[in-house]
């Protein structure tokens, strides 16, 4: 194996020496490497140092309401799909501190919040996550009013993509457009080759730094024969998807049903827990709080996140203007699939899946546009 200078597009093969090199190489070049580990029978994100920390020799089992982790018969790294978790974890966390103020003499001193101290690396970041990342980029960043805080996590973020070499029940990016292989917004982009025996790493190189990074590290160039293995390996997990949803102009079907009987239908079935809000990894709704001291010294202002699922989130002097579980699943799902064309230009949805897996009643966003559109009225 040798080191050479690398460009974007570029693919090289590394072993899995080659791979705990590169996060050694990220911690030392500054960053809060975070990635996938199990914890609570989940696979979670949170800051990894070595491969030994990812969920190795580790699958998931994903459908309606329903999640199981499972030993592998092999040693793969990267052999399941998403979590609970996205990185929305990170880059807009569940609780935010977004000032202090002190008093001081007569007056007060308010500090805001300092941004993290050092950039993230995300490390295994799937196609379908990578485009969530991007819906959130816009929403915070490209409209008329930019996030300071979340700029400050964005800013310099590293990441490391994975081609999915698997897809599960609840997974539908092919469908979305989204998926399984990441195309752009990756500073490397690995895939995982035959970890049952000739156990390598495919990686495609995104940006200067990534080759800079890659550089540091034994690897050979890709030759027709890896190269082609990955390519067949994301063909044939796009070709495997538990779900599809509908090609269909959302905002017709949705917008021009909003009296549809399937609301009500979703509505017998529906919790309103907010699951779906909290694990979706474009969901960006927030509350702020405030809290005093008892002294009267200091106070604060948190953002925390919030659900349209609530009573609370649609109260306004008064009562809530969505008072039943079907406003509040209609509200969701049509913001989610037609009116965030109109916000943001895109779909809200990536086809990540996880509103079905963590759904406590299983309910499936893509069955439900099948059900309004295979009976929408003539
Ligand atoms: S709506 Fe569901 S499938 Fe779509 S991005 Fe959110 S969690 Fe994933
Ligand atoms: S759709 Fe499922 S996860 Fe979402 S609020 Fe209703 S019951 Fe909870």
């Amino acid at each position: 194996m040798t080191t050479r200078q690398l460009e974007p597009g570029q693919e090289v093969v590394v072993a899995r020496g080659g791979l705990d090199g590169m996060l050694r190489g990220l911690a030392r070049g500054g960053y809060r490497v975070v990635g996938p580990t199990v914890r609570d029978q989940a696979i979670v994100y949170d800051d990894i140092e070595t491969t030994d920390d990812l969920p190795v020799g580790w699958t998931d089992e994903h459908e309606g309401g329903h999640y199981r982790l499972h030993r592998r018969a092999d040693s793969a790294l990267f052999g399941y799909v998403v979590g609970p978790h996205s990185w929305k974890r990170f880059l807009h966390p569940p609780v935010q501190q977004l000032w202090r103020a002190e008093r001081q003499g007569d007056g007060f001193e308010i500090r805001a919040e300092p941004g993290p101290e050092r950039p993230f690396a995300f490390v295994a970041v799937r196609s379908c996550d990578l485009q969530a990342i991007a819906v959130q980029d816009r929403v915070f960043l490209e409209g008329s009013y930019v996030d300071p805080h979340y700029r400050g996590r964005r800013a310099g973020a590293f990441i490391l993509a994975v081609n999915c070499g698997e897809a599960r029940g609840t997974c539908f990016c092919t469908s979305m457009g989204t998926g399984p292989k990441a195309g752009r917004g990756f500073d490397l982009a690995l895939t995982e080759l035959e970890p049952e025996g000739d156990h390598r790493f495919l990686i495609e190189v995104g940006s200067a730094r990534g080759a800079a990074l890659l550089a540091e590290v034994p690897q050979r160039p890709a030759s027709e024969q890896d190269s082609a293995a990955a390519r067949a390996l994301v063909e044939r997990t796009a070709a495997s998807m538990g779900r599809e949803m509908p090609q269909l102009d959302m905002q017709d079907l949705l917008m021009g049903n909003l009296e549809h009987p399937r609301w009500d239908d979703v509505a017998e079935r529906c919790l309103t827990c907010g699951n779906c809000t909290m694990v979706c990894p474009t969901c960006f709704c927030t509350d702020t709080e405030e809290d005093l001291d008892l002294t009267g010294e200091s106070m604060g202002r948190t953002r925390k996140w919030t659900s349209c699922y609530t009573l609370d989130f649609s109260y306004i002097h008064g009562g809530s203007v969505r008072g039943s579980a079907k406003s509040r699943y209609r509200q969701w799902m049509t913001h989610k699939l037609a009116t965030w064309h109109d916000q943001f230009g895109t779909s809200g949805c990536v086809g990540c899946g996880r509103c079905i897996t963590w759904c406590p009643v299983g309910i499936d966003i893509t069955e439900e546009v099948r059900a309004i559109k295979g009976s929408e009225p003539a």
